[in-house]
This record gives C-alpha cells, sequence and structure tokens, in this order.
C-alpha cells in the first residue's frame, strides 16, 4: 500500500460476547494486525464486509500516490453487487503482540430493543460466529485533536460513542478524573466506565443535549470530546461553544452515524459544513 494508506487486513473472527442485549464484542485476528500501531485513544478502523457472507475483497492500493482519495475511486469503481459494504468502527482494544483488535457492535434495528432500521454491519454483528472473515483498513485517527495534549475531561456520546469513551478513559494520565454524559437505550445498557462521573440518559426519558445542558462543568479549562447521532452531535456542539463559552478548539466532535441515512449515503450539506469546522490540530496533537 502507499504511503499514507494504512495498512490493510483480512481478519478472522475468534470471539464473540456480549456485552449487553444491545452490544456485541468481537475478536478479530489476524498475522497482519502484528506489529499494527496505535494512532489515538479513539482510533478508528474500517470494516469491509462481503455481501455474500464470505471473503471481502477489496482493491490494492494505486501505484500513481494518489493515496486514499486513488484508493476510494477504485473502491467505488468495483461493481455494486461485488463491493464489500464499508463502515467505521471504534478499535476498543488492540494487542499487537497478538495480532488482536476487539470492536463492540452496537446492534440497531431488526427487533433489537432499540427499535429502528438494521444496516449490513449490526445485521453481520448480530450473527457473527467464529470463523468469519471481514475486512479491515486502519487504525486510524477519529476525532481526537486535543490541543497542547491537554486530557479530555468532557465525554459526550450514545452508545456508539461508548468504545471510545471507555478507551479515552483508559488513556487519561493519572489524577485526572473526567465528566461522561451517555446515552442509551435503558439501565442495561450501562457498561462501567471507571474514571469518570457519568451521567446516563435513557432514550425516551431526555435528550442528550438537554442532559449536557443540565450537567456540571468540571473546573478549569476543558477539553470536550463528542461523537454519535450527528444531529445531536451538533446540537451539543452548538450548546458548548454558544452558552456554556467553550474554545471552539477545545469541542472535538464527530457524527457517528445519520438518521435515516446509511454510511454509504452522500455527506449532506450539515455534514460537510462539520467537516469544514473540524479544525486541524495545532502542532503535534493527535489528529484526524
Ligand atoms: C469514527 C467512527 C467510529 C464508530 N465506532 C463505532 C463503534 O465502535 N461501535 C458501533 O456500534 N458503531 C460505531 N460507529 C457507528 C457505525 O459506523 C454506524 O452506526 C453505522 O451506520 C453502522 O452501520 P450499519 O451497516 O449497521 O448501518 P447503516 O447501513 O449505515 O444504516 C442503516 C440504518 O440504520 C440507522 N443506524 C445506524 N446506526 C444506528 C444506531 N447506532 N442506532 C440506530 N440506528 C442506526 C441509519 O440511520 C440507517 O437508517 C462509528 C462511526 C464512526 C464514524
Amino acid at each position: 500500500m502507499s504511503q499514507d494508506l494504512p495498512a490493510y487486513a483480512l481478519c478472522r473472527v475468534v470471539g464473540v460476547e456480549p456485552l449487553t442485549p444491545r452490544m456485541r464484542r468481537i475478536t478479530l485476528a489476524s498475522d497482519d494486525l502484528l506489529g499494527a500501531r496505535p494512532v489515538a485513544p479513539d482510533q478508528q478502523v474500517k470494516i469491509f464486509l462481503a455481501r455474500d457472507g464470505g471473503v471481502p475483497e477489496i482493491p490494492a492500493a494505486p501505484e500513481d500516490g494518489s493515496g486514499v482519495a486513488g484508493w476510494y475511486v477504485r473502491y467505488l469503481a468495483v461493481p455494486e453487487e461485488r463491493r464489500p459494504w464499508m463502515r467505521s468502527y471504534t478499535v476498543r482494544a488492540l494487542d499487537p503482540d497478538a495480532g488482536r483488535m476487539v470492536v463492540d457492535f452496537v446492534l440497531h434495528g431488526d427487533g433489537e430493543p432499540g427499535g429502528g432500521h438494521a444496516g449490513p454491519a449490526s445485521r453481520w454483528a448480530a450473527r457473527a460466529a467464529i470463523g468469519d472473515v471481514v475486512g479491515v483498513l486502519g487504525p486510524a485517527v477519529a476525532g481526537y485533536r486535543s490541543p497542547d495534549g491537554e486530557p479530555v475531561r468532557l465525554l459526550v456520546g450514545d452508545e456508539t460513542a461508548l468504545p471510545a469513551i471507555a478507551a479515552i478513559l483508559e488513556q487519561l494520565p493519572p489524577g485526572t478524573r473526567a465528566v461522561a454524559v451517555v446515552e442509551v437505550d435503558g439501565p442495561a445498557e450501562e457498561q462501567e466506565l471507571p474514571g469518570a462521573d457519568v451521567h446516563w440518559v435513557h432514550r425516551g426519558g431526555g435528550s442528550l443535549p438537554d442532559a449536557v445542558r443540565a450537567v456540571e462543568l468540571p473546573e478549569g479549562p476543558v477539553f470536550a470530546w463528542v461523537a454519535g447521532e450527528a444531529s445531536a452531535v451538533r446540537a451539543v456542539r452548538r450548546h458548548l461553544v454558544g452558552e456554556r463559552g467553550l474554545d471552539r478548539r477545545r469541542v472535538a466532535f464527530t457524527g457517528y452515524w445519520r438518521r435515516d441515512l446509511t454510511q454509504d449515503d452522500a455527506p449532506t450539506e450539515q455534514d460537510m459544513a462539520d467537516v469544514a469546522e473540524q479544525l486541524p490540530a495545532p502542532d503535534g496533537a493527535a489528529s484526524g
């Protein structure tokens, strides 16, 4: 692969574990993950799923230096019936010595307790079994842009953000305590989050932006990290910058999914505006 493309690995499912009724932990293994370099606390991978349930094929990296953009053009050129689905997920844990990666999948739709529409990735995760094969590209940084390496002290998100929130908390400097506001379906979906004072929001019992409005922020400068459903993320960011007066460089935010749109659907104008607002990281800080 050309230098600016992260590595591609074909991975086998070696572990499947229910975490909560709506979240399934899947462990992936491949010799290609041996020595994989962690890149950020909220590192993401692209997961490729074959439409026929077999081994996904992804195009080789272009030799002409066109990098990620050139590779993506090739991916889109694969006829739709053969093109694997590509979805973004967080690396919950990476063990480069064992060549293993843990990913926590939210099961949405298809009769799951949260209702809504299913998608190929949630459907795959609900049925995944030992020996299944997926493609993995990455890891790459997701939204982490800490000015001057400042630790995150406010974490906001829904269950899709829980893997990143848990990983970020595990990497906080000793003695740092964060506040987390997390929306899940109900009490059965709550997870242990050591290192944070957690405010759980149960769907139907209030909204994520309202819960953030009600929360007391930690004292002193706050670097906030926000991810989850895109419109909720926007509302939370607007509140933190507009009403709480946080410097916008101190609010890292990423829409992880869009209501009624799949990850194959084109970006909306609002998505493009969000990308424009995501400022580059200061020199030396993690960026994505
Ligand atoms: C950087 C990044 C990291 C992410 N990390 C994780 C992770 O670790 N774990 C995880 O589970 N997800 C994670 N996500 C979110 C995940 O990529 C999306 O939820 C994705 O849409 C799932 O693909 P799908 O094939 O299941 O559904 P799609 O085919 O993309 O969508 C089908 C339908 O389902 C709806 N939908 C999608 N997600 C949800 C949801 N969570 N709840 C209810 N409805 C939904 C869509 O609006 C659409 O109507 C991450 C996203 C990003 C960008």
